[in-house]
């Protein structure tokens, strides 16, 4: 099997993500691979619907630019310049498969919590990238061991 060309991170912006960064940037520098990164604001309209007859825009443009913000501030200290970086809006399972495609990128990473019970009948990020996926998934596992 030839090396990852192109290399796609799926960052949280939790605390988290500099150990994800790390474990995608080992593989990378051996395989001399690409890395972008890729962080999802899901819409609030998605988790309310019409339940709140409320206008969510002004907040929604306030929690992009923090995201953005934030984003910025970890892509540069992990040394990934801008047009490595991206930004949507959507479900984050969807939005990392659409952008794998739109790249060609041949690995998605993301994090994965190994959760158990309750939480892992109602799924995960990293279960839904999974799911489907047409390229390789690396899941780092994240949180607390147990
Ligand atoms: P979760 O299943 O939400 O605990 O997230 C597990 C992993 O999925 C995170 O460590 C990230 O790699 C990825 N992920 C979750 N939410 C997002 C998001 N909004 N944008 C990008 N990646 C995400």
């Amino acid at each position: 099997m030839s090396d990852y060309g192109k290399i796609l991170v799926a960052i949280d912006l939790s605390e988290d993500s500099n150990r994800i960064l790390q474990r995608a940037r080992a593989v990378a520098s051996s395989a001399a691979a690409q890395l972008h990164i890729i962080h999802v604001i899901e819409p609030l309209s998605f988790a309310y619907g019409g339940d709140i007859p409320m206008d969510f825009s002004g907040i929604q443009d306030e929690i992009y630019q923090q995201a953005t913000q934030q984003l910025d501030r970890f892509a540069e200290s992990h040394g990934i310049d801008k047009a490595h970086r991206h930004i949507v809006m959507g479900r984050p399972e969807v939005e990392i498969h659409a952008l794998a495609e739109e790249l060609q990128a041949d690995l998605i990473v993301v994090g994965s919590h190994g959760r158990h019970g309750l939480a892992l009948l109602m799924g995960s990020t990293a279960n839904g990238v999974l799911h489907g996926a047409k390229r390789d998934v690396l899941a780092v596992r994240v949180g607390s061991p147990d």
